[in-house]
């Protein structure tokens, strides 16, 4: 059966709009990606029906919300294959996600001299809460290499292992390149040596199967608007062992068992790490969008995505100036790249004046963009709505503009 994409696109009223005159051509899906409809009427239909403080109402709106509330945890669970439900914790995002772990694992777990491994592929997000812890606790941060085409370099990272070692915090999949990285062999050598991994799958959930009892890491961290979802909504998993011996992150209501002025008692996870009223609108709305990505299917979403970015190097690689950038074997569907002779933010502005929105900079990896010797990349990363015509549009305009200078 063929990808039903004319399908997909109707569920998506965005998409159905003009910029500058001109169809819009989505392709900043790494930054974040729209929203389908069944999204946007869930949170419209919470706030018209629904809303209510969860968790200790004694009423039916209250009661309704904490179900609804309460489901889409059981379908992140199912989501990523955790083994309870009690493993999933809401956040704010991946980036709140990691500080949990470097705030509460971090700061019981990590002490003076200890090492912590990150590559050289991060995002800031997985870069900045560990410089400082270290700088905290007096740990060691230590980064994976890579190659001229954005691949870590295995036989390094065996070589930074040690028993010193106690956490290895890496990304799955790269926002900036597309990078894969081989994180079934990357969790079985850090465990050897004793040290706890965390995947930051901010990119690698929207495009890959992930089953976290089969990886075996100890945790993820996502974000549910990278995933079709709403804003302000991230996930962290953990091992339930792990949670349990990690001490809270935030203090205040819902994370309590019970308080005095004397000594407080804290709640079970997952409340214990989820202080306050969370976001419930859009936990809520989430499962919407994890429903639309099942019915698809992950496999299905993949097999699509590869062919475009396919068909987009086909198109690409051989206009005169196009300079790709980051060329790893396995890669989600992002395409960065550079055109001779001309700033990444000129080509975003101009692709934007055909209507075709991408992203441009350093895409919050600072650190990686200065090991490539680049200041920025023009970065197109596409999604389950967008169609083999769109890349040709991105090749054409891609095209006219490399002329200039090439
Ligand atoms: N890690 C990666 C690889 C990302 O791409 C992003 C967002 O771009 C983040 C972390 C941070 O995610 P958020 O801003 O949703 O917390």
């Amino acid at each position: 059966m063929s990808f039903p994409i004319d399908k997909i696109r109707q569920l998506f009223p965005i998409l159905h709009q003009e910029v500058h005159g001109k169809p819009l051509i989505y392709f900043d899906n790494a930054a974040t990606t729209q929203k389908p409809k069944a999204v946007i009427d869930s949170l419209n239909g919470y706030y018209l029906h629904d809303n209510a403080n969860i968790h200790r109402g004694a009423h039916a709106l209250a009661d309704r919300s904490t179900r609804y509330f309460e489901d889409t945890r059981v379908a992140v669970q199912h989501f990523i294959n955790a083994k309870e439900s009690a493993e999933i914790i809401f956040t704010k995002g991946t980036t709140e996600s990691i500080n949990l772990v470097a705030y509460t694992f971090g700061r019981k777990f990590i002490n003076q001299g200890d090492e912590i491994i990150i590559s050289t592929l991060e995002h800031h997000s997985n870069i900045v809460p560990w410089q400082l812890l270290c700088e905290e606790k007096g740990a060691i941060l230590k980064v994976i290499p890579i190659n001229d085409a954005g691949e870590i370099l295995f036989e390094e990272f065996e070589k930074l292992l040690s028993p010193k070692t106690k956490l290895v915090s890496v990304v799955h999949a790269s926002n900036a390149l597309g990078t894969i990285n081989p994180v079934e062999r990357m969790i079985e050598a850090a465990h050897a040596v004793g040290a706890k991994v965390l995947l930051d799958g901010a990119q690698s959930t929207s495009h890959l199967e992930i089953d976290v009892q089969k990886l075996d890491c100890d945790f993820l961290a996502l974000s549910a608007h990278k995933l079709y979802g709403p804003t302000g909504l991230g996930v962290l998993y953990g091992k339930r062992e792990i949670l349990e011996s990690m001490p809270p992150f935030q203090g205040g209501g819902e994370m309590i068992k019970e308080v005095s002025f004397e000594k407080t008692t804290f709640n079970d996870i997952p409340f214990k790490f989820e202080a306050g009223t969370p976001n419930i609108g859009d936990v809520i709305a989430f499962k919407y969008a994890l429903d639309f990505i099942r019915e698809i299917g992950k496999p299905q979403i993949k097999e699509h995505e590869d062919g475009l970015l396919a068909y987009a190097n086909e198109l690409l690689l051989p206009i005169k100036g196009f300079i790709p950038v980051g060329t790893a074997a396995e890669k989600v569907s992002v395409l960065s790249f550079n055109i001779h002779g001309m700033h990444p933010f000129d080509v975003g502005v101009m692709l934007d004046a055909r209507g075709i929105a991408v992203r441009t900079g350093h895409h919050c990896t600072q650190p990686l963009m200065k090991r490539l010797g680049l200041e920025g990349t023009v970065r197109a990363s596409f999604a389950v709505y967008n169609s083999k015509s769109e890349i040709e549009q991105l090749a054409e305009g891609v095209a006219r503009i490399a002329r200039i200078k090439n």
